[in-house]
């Protein structure tokens, strides 16, 4: 049974007040069963306070970024073992903005989620098209890219342990959501590559939409077959909007 993920990337938001109060609210409202795992990624410096809070309580924790490498000589890298000193068990790899913003190549993400398999951590590889992309019909040559440098650099058993997020940028923070047809398309193309490889792995894993999921929408996107959570930026930040896609998830069949 694959279960439904849902987590909340807090992107570069957050204060020591804001977070527990925003802690409190997830860890108290959290959907009772196993059919929901909730997770949430604070910026690194909150990471171990975070923790704290969380406490013994079913909500998992994890980080935005991980460097590909173990330790030394680099400036204000975070390495997985120290993630996974400060409590985490997810480590966020290849997100749209870092691979925009900070220059990152499928090869460094590739990387990265290796490196953060090798300390016991769960990569939640991201890969997504833009609107220019999604335009011209190269969605799935973009998918293929970004997913084939992690199987070519891990193999296909390295998804195991692992999580996709499927996030269109143009669908980022804009408020423009993929409609759940669009979004089961793209899933099952990722499915698909991996059944290709490997039956087991396809058809256990965790495969997120992210991209303005809100309350409203939620359940119309995981009610789609191949998607199995989401990624939620925006309405992570405040508990009762994170609940209520925590909610539509609960109200789902579990598959
Ligand atoms: C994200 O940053 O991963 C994301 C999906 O953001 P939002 O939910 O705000 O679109």
């Amino acid at each position: 049974m694959r279960g439904y993920l849902v987590a909340g990337n807090w992107k570069m938001n957050g204060s020591n007040a804001a977070n527990r109060t925003l802690v409190q609210g997830i860890v108290a409202g959290a959907p009772a069963g196993e059919s929901v795992q909730l997770l949430v990624c604070p910026p690194f410096p909150y990471l171990a306070a975070v923790s704290e809070m969380l406490g013994d309580s079913a909500v998992a924790l994890g980080s935005q970024n991980i460097s590909a490498h173990d330790s030394g000589a680099f400036t204000g890298e975070t390495a997985g073992n120290m993630l996974r000193e400060s409590g985490c068990q997810y480590a966020i790899v290849g997100h749209s903005e870092r691979r925009a913003l900070m220059g990152e190549s499928s090869q460094n993400v590739a990387d990265k989620f290796q490196a953060a398999l090798k300390v016991g951590l769960k990569p939640i590889l991201c890969v997504g098209e833009t609107l220019e992309e999604r335009e011209s019909g190269q969605t799935d040559a973009v998918i293929d890219e970004q997913l084939n440098a992690v199987l070519d650099t891990a193999g296909v058993e390295s998804f195991v342990d692992a999580v996709i997020a499927y996030e269109p940028v143009w669908a980022i923070g804009t408020g423009m959501t993929a409609s759940p047809e669009q979004a089961q398309d793209v899933h099952r193309h990722i499915r698909a590559a991996l059944e290709a490889q490997s039956e087991s792995v396809a058809a256990n894993i965790k495969i997120l939409y992210g991209g303005s999921v809100k309350g409203d929408n939620a359940a119309g996107l995981f009610s789609k077959p191949d998607i199995d959570g989401g990624l939620i930026g925006g309405a992570s930040l405040k508990s009762d909007d994170f609940l209520a896609i925590a909610d539509a998830a609960a109200s789902l069949e579990s598959r």
